[in-house]
């Protein structure tokens, strides 16, 4: 690996979301990661207002801008080329080619946040969108079946088909269905790729 996977750049994209969001969001990761991930920056990009982008371009603006393991926070819609109606629009994607995901909130939280278990609902489905991308980040593949990890949830790799549920039915079945935790496969491939205590030194 070319890029040091242990540091993360969380980048704040032409999002409305605040630092303390992203704070929490970051701390997950690092809960879901432990010694694999051991510290990250909150960065802000600007962006000019859109609508919607493609996420291959929006990791490549990234890639460019800042490099390095990132994680870009959205709330653009996320575009993909695919022709069908229900994937070209993500919540999240990783570009292979380099060590960028992205993210939108776009779909994961109601228009407006007013209480409290509106705002935990939006940073726990935005954290566990991110934790499934920052897998792939590290190597870690989706699981087409529904894998659980040991403390009864779906593993963050877990993807179901989203045409099975639509986009709403997809957030609550499968989303919100996640944990932090990683089923037994994929936290042996994690043990075997990166030795946790290396990462320490
Ligand atoms: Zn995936
Ligand atoms: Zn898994």
């Amino acid at each position: 690996m070319l890029v040091n996977q242990s540091q993360l750049n969380i980048v704040r994209a032409g999002s409305y979301i605040t630092y303390s969001s992203l704070k929490e969001i970051g701390n997950r990761i690092l809960e879901s990661f432990p010694g694999i991930i051991i510290r990250y920056d909150l960065i802000h990009e600007d962006m000019p207002f859109v609508d919607s982008i493609d996420a291959l371009l929006l990791t490549m603006i990234l890639d460019e801008g800042i490099g390095g393991h990132t994680l870009g926070i959205t709330d653009a819609n996320l575009k993909t080329r695919d022709s069908d109606e229900f994937y070209n629009s993500i919540f999240g994607g990783k570009n292979p080619k380099n060590d960028v995901a992205v993210v939108s909130t776009r779909k994961l939280g109601p228009e407006t946040i007013d209480s409290r278990e509106e705002y935990d609902l939006f940073i726990s489905r935005t954290s566990k969108v991110s934790v499934h991308e920052v897998g792939h980040n590290l190597g870690l593949t989706d699981h087409a079946s529904y894998k659980m990890a040991a403390d009864g949830s779906l593993c963050p790799m877990s993807r179901g088909e989203i045409n099975r549920f639509g986009f709403k039915g997809y957030v609550t079945a499968i989303i919100d269905g996640r944990g932090f935790d990683f089923c037994d496969e994929c936290t042996d491939f994690l043990s075997r790729v990166y030795d946790a205590s290396d990462a320490l030194h």
